[in-house]
């Protein structure tokens, strides 16, 4: 084999994982663009929604945190209540990935298939080469999901959220975000900003938003301490027990309550971008799009019967569903032999690993198995740590 450990991809699971494997002298590879879903697919201005505690990347001797780096640029840092801009934290990124990794091979892998003792990767130039390990950290930009009713629309009339244009390209359109979350907000108000008429259409019955996050007396503390994913006993369970999560649940009810929980809700320091300035349609749902003239026709279901929208542009923030079978550089005959939950959900081991001995998968794609903390990087404090130790 010419490699140990291999990882494929780049982002805040990937380059935690190789910072603990650099620490510990094991040889691997690294495959994949430094934070490409942040730096490319993520709006220009946008600002981080988790807390800057709940923004680092994770090294093993915590020397290369969030908080170091504001530090030795004489930056104040606060743990809660301070909003971290999309800017900042690529820095800091690339400051952790000189520090502990160094330079890595920004190239993609075409194709991963099984081979006697391992795994053979494929990468985008033509090398070949194996490995007997290989970690999948490839995050969410796979798994977007456009409701039906508008899949078969073309881009850039229709595009999930994490596809978007640049924002200044929407200037003087007409902008359609269908979704009550984050992302969904965050792009109204920057689209908004930029010159974009932005309605949102949400089929819930209000817009909910986070408390302002600070500094809280200890008593309020204890009562609801702060967590990775939010405050609460409940949520410091899911945020430091993932393996627990996994052992203590049924695969049906795991699935549902990672669907189900910690919903769509703004950032505090976004409420005062959104409401009152942008146009909201509330328990409205789109029926049916069709393009007439290069524009969007849509109609709408609302409590008062159907109505009809034209627009130029509409932008589907409607969330992430796992599927591994949209991992489309894995060679169907290692799909094939990867055991699942339920369709396109891996079944995996508590140390992350699939059925095929040597593949592990991390980040998005374990959230039905290790819970909603996997959707977020502070989940990577988690897994380095114990595939650093499991990985031969
Ligand atoms: C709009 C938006 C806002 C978000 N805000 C936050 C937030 O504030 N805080 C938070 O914790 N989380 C946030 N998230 C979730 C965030 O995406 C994850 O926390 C984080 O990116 C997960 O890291 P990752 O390493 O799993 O994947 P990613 O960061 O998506 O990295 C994937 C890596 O895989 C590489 N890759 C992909 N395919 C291949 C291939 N074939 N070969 C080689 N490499 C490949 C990419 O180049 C990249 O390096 C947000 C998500 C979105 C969409």
């Amino acid at each position: 084999m010419d490699m140990d450990t291999t990882i494929i991809g780049a982002g805040p699971y990937g380059l935690s994982i190789a910072a603990h494997l650099r620490a510990k002298n094991r040889q691997f590879a690294l495959f994949g663009t430094p934070l490409e879903s942040w730096s490319r697919y993520m709006p220009k201005g946008m600002i981080l929604k988790s807390e800057p505690f709940a923004s680092n990347l994770w090294d093993p001797a915590r020397r290369f945190t969030l908080e170091q780096y504001l530090r030795s640029l004489k930056l104040s840092y606060q743990p809660l209540g301070q909003p971290l801009a999309l800017e900042r934290f690529l820095q800091y990124a690339d400051w952790f990935q000189c520090n502990t990794i160094g330079d890595l091979q920004n190239i993609k892998v075409k194709l991963l298939g099984r081979t006697h003792g391992g795994f053979r990767l494929q990468l985008i130039d033509g090398r070949r080469l194996t490995s007997r390990r290989v970690v999948l950290a490839t995050g969410h930009m796979p798994f977007g999901v456009v409701p039906p009713e508008l899949s078969e629309l073309p881009s850039p009339l229709v595009v999930h959220s994490s596809r978007m244009e640049p924002v200044q390209s929407y200037a003087g359109l007409d902008v359609t975000i269908l979704g009550a979350g984050q992302s969904a907000l965050e792009s109204a108000a920057l689209l908004y900003e930029a010159g974009a008429r932005v309605r949102l259409l949400v089929r819930e019955s209000r817009l909910l938003w986070n408390e302002h996050s600070k500094p809280r007396p200890l008593r309020e503390r204890i009562r609801a301490p702060d967590a990775g994913i939010a405050s609460g006993w409940g949520a410091v369970a899911i945020s430091e027990l993932p393996r627990m999560f996994r052992w203590k649940f049924s695969p049906a009810k795991r699935h549902r309550y990672v669907m189900t929980s910690f919903g769509a809700s703004g950032a505090w320091w976004l409420r005062g971008r959104v409401e009152n300035r942008i146009e909201t349609w509330l328990e409205s749902r789109v029926q049916a799009a069709s393009i007439v003239d290069s524009r969007l026709l849509l109609r709408v279901a609302r409590p008062d019967g159907i109505q009809e929208i034209w627009t130029d542009r509409l932008i589907a923030a409607t969330g992430f569903s796992i599927n591994i079978n949209r991992l489309d550089y894995l060679a169907t005959e290692l799909l094939e032999s990867i055991q699942t939950e339920a369709e396109g959900i891996p079944a995996l081991s508590a140390n992350y690993e699939t059925s095929v001995p040597g593949l592990y998968i991390v980040g998005v794609a374990s959230s039905p198995v290790f819970g909603p903390i996997m959707r977020f990087m502070y989940g990577a404090k988690h897994v380095a740590p114990v595939l650093a130790r499991n990985l031969p």
